[in-house]
């Protein structure tokens, strides 16, 4: 681990919604990774750089050291929590109130749902996160047959491959023009800070006043 800070971001959402926070904290990002190709940014602080991985990957670099701190939906760290077993050791000290959702059941309109579930059918049920699925389902006593997709998941109740979708609704704009309905609605989502552990302890000095004004920026 070199002496600076790593810090992991998603494009889009997360970077847009974390730059404020950021800057509040006194660290201002030098570049755009709109228009730059490059994948690690230099910032105003000698000492502080951002990395910029695939949402999903943000949880796997700050628990190996990739970086020593990273901005996670709680969507992908609850659903790799379970994947590992119940947890992956990350310390998380703040949830960033950034890039809030809920995560949701959908079907097609035509789909009656609640009978489904009350006379104990089999569910196709269509999803990236199929832990949480799991253990969603399990817990109500529902039976589903889980396919695992990575992306355009409205699709699949459409088109015949699963009966219903678990995903992320915000406004229900895409829900909507795909004429698909909420049906029920498993957890609220938002942005956590997430922090390498053992970074925590060796980096403790440059961590420590980071971490304490995000958190002031997040209150603020
Ligand atoms: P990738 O493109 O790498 O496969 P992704 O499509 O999940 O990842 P984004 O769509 O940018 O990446 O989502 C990143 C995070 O933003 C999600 O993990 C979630 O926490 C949050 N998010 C996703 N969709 C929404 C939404 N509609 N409203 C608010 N936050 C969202
Ligand atoms: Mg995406």
């Amino acid at each position: 681990m070199s002496a600076g800070l790593t810090l992991a971001l998603s494009k889009g959402r997360i970077f847009e919604e974390t730059l404020p926070l950021l800057r509040a904290a006194g660290v201002e990002v030098l570049e755009d990774p709109e228009t730059s190709r490059k994948l690690i940014l230099p910032t105003n602080r000698d000492g502080v750089r951002v990395v910029l991985v695939r949402a999903s990957d943000v949880p796997t670099y700050v628990q190996y050291g990739g970086a020593d701190l990273g901005v996670a939906g709680r969507d992908v760290l609850h659903e790799q929590a379970l994947a590992q077993g119940g947890s992956h050791g990350l310390y998380q000290p703040l949830d960033l109130k950034i890039a809030r959702c809920r995560m949701s059941v959908a079907t097609r309109a035509d789909f009656d749902y609640a009978a489904a579930v009350q006379q104990g059918s089999r569910i196709r049920v269509a999803t990236k996160y199929t832990e949480i699925a799991r253990q969603h389902f399990a817990a109500k006593g529902v039976h589903v047959d889980l396919i695992k997709l990575y992306g355009s998941m409205e699709l699949a109740p459409l088109t015949g491959l699963a009966d219903a979708i678990v995903d992320l609704v915000s406004t229900g704009g895409t829900l909507r023009a795909n004429k698909l309905v909420e049906v029920e609605q498993i957890m609220d989502i938002s942005s956590r800070l997430v922090v390498n552990q053992a970074a925590l302890k060796l980096k403790r000095e440059a961590l420590r006043p980071l971490i304490d004004a995000i958190a002031k920026a997040v209150s603020a």
